[in-house]
């Protein structure tokens, strides 16, 4: 099988469209969102209604969630939580409801997928580092876990020996006697210095993963972002990539 994997949306409708359009070249059997369709951008819907066409499978992100649970947004900082504030007020119900019915994680074939950690997927936790990884390895039994939420691409490897390797190569191939979690980074909002769109393939046949960059328009979302009145900083996120 042959997977696209897509996180982090954040109501990003060019950058969305732009990665289908991308996968649609891919030969994929399935495409699945690790979450965070909403939040930070101006088309929470639109970006719903596509994920809705084009996924097999989505789950949840925290960005979801506090759409759900308004607790939630003591959680985040200035700038999300105001796009949250403004998501909310333009959620339609038939958007609110495909968000309520997400799963925290899903494992399908070997892949175990999740939007933060698998070691408590509904703390909303960070895998940034080789430490965070060494822990969550030992909280998912397949050969792949696949996550977002950081908005970073990185590869950390449990290796069959026992040792541990990090990478941040767009291709590898994929050992079954290693444990690997995969970050797939950031279709809406990519944070490592690159504007384009990220998403990966995991190709269960020929054992390999490989990370995509997509350029996008990203000026008209940002025009769209100003006439919403959503935050600046966020408006110039999208062009400096972090
Ligand atoms: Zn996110």
């Amino acid at each position: 099988m042959r997977y696209a994997i897509i996180s982090d949306i954040h109501s990003n409708f060019e950058a969305l469209t732009a990665v289908l359009d991308h996968i649609q070249t891919q030969m994929v059997d399935s495409v699945i969102c690790l979450g965070d369709v909403v939040g930070y951008g101006p088309n929470p819907n639109e970006c719903v209604e596509l994920i809705k066409l084009n996924c097999s499978l989505t789950l949840m992100g925290n960005h979801d969630f506090a759409c759900l649970d308004q607790s939630e947004l003591d959680y985040f900082n200035d700038y999300a939580r105001q796009a949250l504030l403004w998501t909310i007020e333009n959620l339609t119900p038939s958007s609110i409801q495909f968000i309520s019915k997400l799963p925290l994680s899903e494992k399908l074939d070997d892949i175990f997928m999740v939007h933060a950690s698998p070691d408590h997927p509904s703390a909303w936790n960070y895998i940034m580092s080789m430490d965070d990884a060494m822990i969550n390895f030992n909280f998912f039994e397949t050969n792949i876990c696949v996550y977002g939420h950081t908005h970073l691409s990185i590869i950390f490897t449990e290796e069959e020996n026992g040792g541990y390797s990090v990478s941040r190569e767009a291709h590898i191939k994929i050992d079954k006697k290693n444990k690997y979690l995969i970050n797939v980074g950031s279709v809406g909002q990519p944070r490592d210095y690159n504007s384009k769109a990220a998403y990966g393939i995991i190709d269960t046949v020929d054992q390999h993963f490989q990370l995509h960059r997509v350029a996008y328009d990203y000026r008209l979302t940002q025009e769209k972002m100003r006439q919403y009145r959503l935050s600046d900083f966020l408006i110039h996120r999208l062009e400096n990539g972090r």
